[in-house]
């Protein structure tokens, strides 16, 4: 196994993966900026080097920095968790080039399934599978685009083809408003992901966010962790995931999980990754990327599993063979995951900030909370606003919906807002409880509440 990894990232994620390490006796590398200095991920990592200021452009994007620190520290592989450079096929080239194991799949798929959204539905369309209708191809000029824009009809997303985190998508109901919103995306898709490619599609009326949890090692044997609810979405980007999906019949799961396979078998895929669907009100299943990474949300998988992917990654990575046969994973019980954020939902969930000053963190059975907070911490909005994951596991879907009401109500956070009483208002919703939610619903939740 390896002797030592460096984790390039920070927060929560940072936390869980130091955890994995320690537990299979590899050392660990932390890597922070100089705001992060105190942070849990440097306390608990064996050794942490400061790699440049709180920017993340110049700290935990800073590829050469980072390639540097791995060198000078003998490390064997590198983890990115999820965000920062996880979906960069450049720093995993940069990792081959130097020896150092990346633990992902080959920058080649990063690229073509990963890093360009575009080019994952071209990939994907060929092997037969229905994707999200849209204009095919790179658009060269806004002119042009709102004629074809015009043949695809209204409404329709504008999206950034490096985006992620639910960031560079714009919709648009009207053509007048083609020009403007199409303008702003290129821009915004500039600034926040270096890239000026956008991409048109259909916009899909309230679906439902399914996604497929997989596995594959270097011999080409995949297996499917089950899959993901996740359309409890605030701005595109999700807040609350639950597996297994309740709304699935047996019929429409099986062909998930066969587009699923045929994807990783047909990209060549290795690692862990997820397979993003939209299933509109007709039941139509549309492919609309995928994330070529760790999930935010795979602590849900791992309660329903039983399988730690993180481990599986770092496994797989060193060449090990998948120690499990498809038939002896079975999916039981039922896990939510809600994200915690630091956030004031009543002001428009605009980012809050303070010192933590005192905490309680939920236990007991079937509850579980990754996260690196710690009395006496200073939150800035600077990185990302989420702070915790409260994540919960139940014999059927009432009993986890009890268990997070009840650990929400346990968890308590002061010196900053955060989005805990909002959570527990959607969890009280009646189309939460009774599952008859879609992308849409949290928006009229929120209508409804402020
Ligand atoms: P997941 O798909 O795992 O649910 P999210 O889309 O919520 O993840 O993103 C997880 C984190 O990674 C967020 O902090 C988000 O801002 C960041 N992130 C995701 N994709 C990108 C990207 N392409 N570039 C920069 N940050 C990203
Ligand atoms: P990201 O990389 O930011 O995760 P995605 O392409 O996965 O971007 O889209 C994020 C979310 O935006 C989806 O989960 C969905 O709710 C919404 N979305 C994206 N594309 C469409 C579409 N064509 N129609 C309707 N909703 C969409
Ligand atoms: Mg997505």
């Amino acid at each position: 196994m390896f002797n030592r990894v460096l984790i390039a990232n920070r927060g929560e994620v940072a936390v869980r993966i130091i955890r994995a390490c320690w537990e299979m006796g590899i050392e660990t590398v932390a890597i922070y900026s100089s705001k992060d200095k105190e942070s849990m991920h440097v306390k608990l990592a064996d050794k942490a080097l400061c790699i440049g200021p709180a920017e993340a452009g110049k700290s935990y994007l800073e590829v050469n920095r980072i390639i540097e620190a791995a060198k000078q520290n003998n490390v064997d592989a590198i983890h990115p968790g999820y965000g920062f450079l996880s979906e960069s096929y450049e720093f995993a080239e940069k990792c081959l080039e130097n020896n150092i194991v990346f633990i992902g799949p080959s920058p080649e798929v990063i690229n073509t399934m990963g890093t360009n959204k575009m080019l994952a539905k071209e990939k994907v369309k060929i092997i037969g599978i229905p994707i999200i209708p849209g204009i095919e191809g790179i658009i060269k000029n806004k002119e042009h685009a709102k004629i074809v824009a015009g043949t695809l009809g209204y409404p329709l997303l504008i999206k950034a083809a490096n985006g992620g985190g639910g960031k560079g998508i714009r919709k648009v109901c009207r053509s007048e408003d083609f020009e403007r919103n199409f303008s702003l995306c290129v821009e915004e898709s500039y600034k926040a992901f270096g890239n000026q490619e956008v991409y048109i599609e259909k916009y899909i009326e309230k679906p439902r966010h399914i996604e497929v949890q997989i596995l594959v090692d270097k011999y080409n044997n995949v297996i499917i962790l089950g899959e993901r609810e996740c359309s409890i979405q605030r701005g595109n980007q999700k807040l609350i995931e639950e597996s297994p999906a309740a709304i699935l019949e047996n019929e429409l799961r099986e062909k998930l999980f066969d587009f699923s396979k045929a994807i990783a078998i047909e990209c060549g895929y290795c690692g862990a990754g997820t397979v993003e669907f939209l299933i509109d009100e007709q039941k139509n299943i549309y492919f609309m990327e995928m994330n070529t990474r760790l999930q935010v949300e795979h602590p849900v998988t791992e309660f329903v599993t039983n399988v730690d992917i993180v481990k599986e990654q770092i496994r797989i990575a060193y060449g090990e063979r998948l120690k499990y046969r498809e038939e002896d994973l079975k999916v039981r019980g039922h896990s939510i995951e809600c994200r915690i954020n630091a956030e004031q939902p009543e002001k428009n969930f605009s980012a809050s900030s303070g010192v933590v000053s005192s905490l309680n963190i939920p236990g007991g059975n079937g509850v579980r909370v990754d996260t690196a907070l710690y009395v006496g911490m200073k939150l800035e909005p600077i990185y990302d606003s989420n702070i915790a994951k409260l994540i919960v596991y139940g014999r059927d879907r009432h009993e986890a919906i009890r268990k997070m009401k009840r650990a929400l109500c346990e968890f308590i956070i002061e010196g900053v807002d955060t989005n805990i009483e909002f959570l527990l208002k959607i969890l009280n919703s009646r189309k939460f409880i009774m599952n008859e939610y879609n992308t849409a619903t949290l928006s009229e939740i929120i209508y409804e509440s402020f």
